[in-house]
């Protein structure tokens, strides 16, 4: 620091010290509430299938054990609830990641038009046990991005789940692909289920937030799918955007960047060598 022998700009330097202090006090409050909002979010997402699966083996040591089929059942929910447990610390291994800014993008050249193939092969048997279309609203012809093909492909899976979740029986699911301005396109997924109502969309990509926040809800999830969305769209520089009418359906769509054919080529002789 220069020596400053004016007392004015001495004062200055004082309260504009002070200020920033204060600002920093500020933010550390604020990181330090999230902090304990968060803990309190993950013990909680944790305890619900910790709990369950002690009960059921608990159960099973009193004596359900002796029946094969009470047996059979009550250790397929249990290790229902450990699928459950390794879901939610998978989640919140990546949302760390992506949050730390430790999540490097592995971007490349691809067919994103494979890819939500891929995706609705996946899902195809989870959307058949409510009779839900999955349709995909374009040609088939290869259209190329440039993006990080795993992570952009855990984004379409999550909103594809999504719609299949809070899908109605028997309703739809339409993934659509648009050309927009300056070499990008924009992925729409549709579906006629429950919808959002209008308080609520603002807050929807929060972590752990979700509309059905009781107990008995009658779909598993961590409450992070749509957080982790975001950020990956965020991490590429694109947009997320939602748009839903409470009982008629919602549409969530992400821009990417356009690539070329001849990038793709490149790719495979890349891969070649
Ligand atoms: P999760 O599905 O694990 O609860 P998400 O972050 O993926 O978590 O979604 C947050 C919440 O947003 C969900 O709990 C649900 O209430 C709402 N939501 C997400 N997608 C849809 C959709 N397609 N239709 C209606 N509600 C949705």
């Amino acid at each position: 620091h220069p020596i400053t022998t004016d007392m004015s700009t001495l004062t200055k330097e004082i309260e504009k010290f002070a200020k920033d202090k204060k600002l920093e006090i500020e933010t550390l409050k604020v990181r330090e509430e999230y902090r304990k909002e968060f803990m309190g979010n993950v013990s909680h997402e944790l305890k619900t299938p910790l709990f369950t699966i002690q009960g059921y083996l608990l159960t099973l040591l009193d004596g359900a054990m002796e029946d094969k089929n009470i047996r059979k059942k009550y250790l397929q929910r249990a290790a229902k609830g450990v699928d459950r447990l390794i879901y939610i610390v998978k989640d919140l291994d990546m949302i760390s990641k992506l949050e730390v800014g430790n999540l490097i993008l592995e971007e490349e050249t691809f067919d994103i038009v494979e890819l939500i193939q891929g995706v609705f092969e996946m899902y195809e048997m989870k959307a058949a046990k409510k009779n839900i279309m999955l349709t995909f609203d374009i040609p088939y012809e290869p259209i190329y991005v440039y993006a990080d093909k795993e992570r952009i492909q855990q984004c379409v899976a999550n909103l594809v789940v999504n719609s299949i979740k809070y899908g109605k029986t028997d309703g739809t699911t339409e993934i659509s692909i648009e050309n927009l301005v300056k070499n990008k396109i924009i992925i729409r997924v549709t579906d006629n289920g429950e919808g959002i109502e209008a308080p609520n969309l603002r807050r929807l990509f929060e972590r752990f937030y979700r509309v059905d926040k009781s107990g008995n809800r009658k779909e598993g999830g961590s409450g992070l799918g749509l957080s982790i969305v975001k950020h990956i769209i965020e991490a590429h520089k694109e947009k997320i955007y939602v748009e839903s009418v409470f009982g008629v359906g919602s549409e969530f769509s992400f821009t990417l960047e356009k690539s070329t054919k001849e990038a793709m080529e490149a790719n495979a002789v890349d891969d070649e060598d």
